[in-house]
């Protein structure tokens, strides 16, 4: 008899449109793995005991997604560096005797998307982070480490993004300002971390610094072209992506924490519908 596969699922609130399910099935097929992998709404009231739930029917490993992130730090028995430094878990892990291990891998994600699949290089550069929550928090150590000239934070609170560019002052040059501070200084590349894209709006970027940006990579995705992504490339910016390629490699990392085999990222990109956004 066939046993039964192993268990794993995204939880967040809302779910219904995650494309993790369809990811991991491309992974799990690619390279042989035995697993099943849902999606599961979690409403924040239910998030211990569904977690407890999950993991006590025998579930290998979780990720979890908006707005589940922090609210899983206390429920977990480890949390690896990362996580702790980007204040946040997107994976979970059981380990043996029913720990459970909390790792971040979007930061990694993000990085491998920027410089293996894009091949931008970005060393030595100056970066425009837009936004200071949850995701531009787990980007900022992976961004530093790449050794830039400076990290520039804008924020539409402005003290959110000071207090974030302090946290972080001991690992690299990075400050924290509002949109109208930013001056007229170009940027090697501009990430789009806010969320001002699910409200159909653009972030109050002075054109001026869009304009002379290099590169601008947004970390929402939709069916079709983001509104950021559509508005850089009608100021003629030379590159301008959405965070699809981000999505498919903080998977893949999850993946190699769980089944200790590194899917074939390019084969889901191209592979990715559209319509599966
Ligand atoms: P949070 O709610 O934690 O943070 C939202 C941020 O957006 C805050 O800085 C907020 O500013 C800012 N913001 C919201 N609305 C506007 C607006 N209208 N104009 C300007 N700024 C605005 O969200 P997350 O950080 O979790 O997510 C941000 C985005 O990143 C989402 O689109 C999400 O889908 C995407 N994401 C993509 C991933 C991928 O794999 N591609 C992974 C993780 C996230 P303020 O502080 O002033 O409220």
């Amino acid at each position: 008899m066939t046993p039964a596969p192993d268990r794993y699922a995204v939880i967040g609130h809302p779910i219904a449109h995650s494309r993790s399910p369809w990811i991991h099935a491309q992974f799990a097929r690619q390279t042989g793995q035995h697993m099943s992998y849902s999606a599961l709404e979690v409403a924040p009231a239910e998030l211990p005991a569904r977690l407890r739930q999950f993991f006590a029917e025998g579930g290998r490993g979780l990720n979890v997604t908006v707005p589940h992130k922090q609210a899983v730090l206390p429920l977990l028995d480890e949390i690896s560096e990362r996580a702790s430094v980007a204040g946040a878990v997107n994976t979970i892990t059981a380990q043996s005797h029913s720990r459970l291990r909390g790792d971040n891998t979007d930061g990694s994600g993000f990085v491998r998307d920027l410089t293996q699949n894009l091949k931008l290089d970005i060393a030595g550069g100056r970066v425009l982070l837009l936004g200071a929550g949850g995701a531009a928090r787990g980007l900022i150590a992976p961004l530093l480490a790449l050794g830039l000239e400076q990290l520039v934070i804008a924020n539409r609170s402005p003290a959110r993004a000071v207090e974030l560019a302090q946290r972080f002052a001991d690992r690299g040059p990075v400050r924290g300002c509002g949109y109208d501070r930013l001056g007229t200084v170009a940027f090697d590349l501009i990430v789009n971390a806010t969320a001002a894209g699910l409200e159909q709006q653009l972030p109050p970027l002075p054109v001026a610094v869009l304009e002379a940006a290099a590169a601008c990579y947004d970390l929402a995705y939709a069916g079709g072209e983001t509104r950021f992504v559509r508005w850089a490339r009608e100021h003629e910016v030379r590159c301008s992506v959405d965070g699809t390629g981000m999505l498919v490699e903080q998977a893949a990392e999850s993946f190699l924490l769980w089944r200790g085999v590194r899917p074939d990222t390019a084969a889901v990109l191209a592979a990715f519908p559209q319509e599966a956004h």
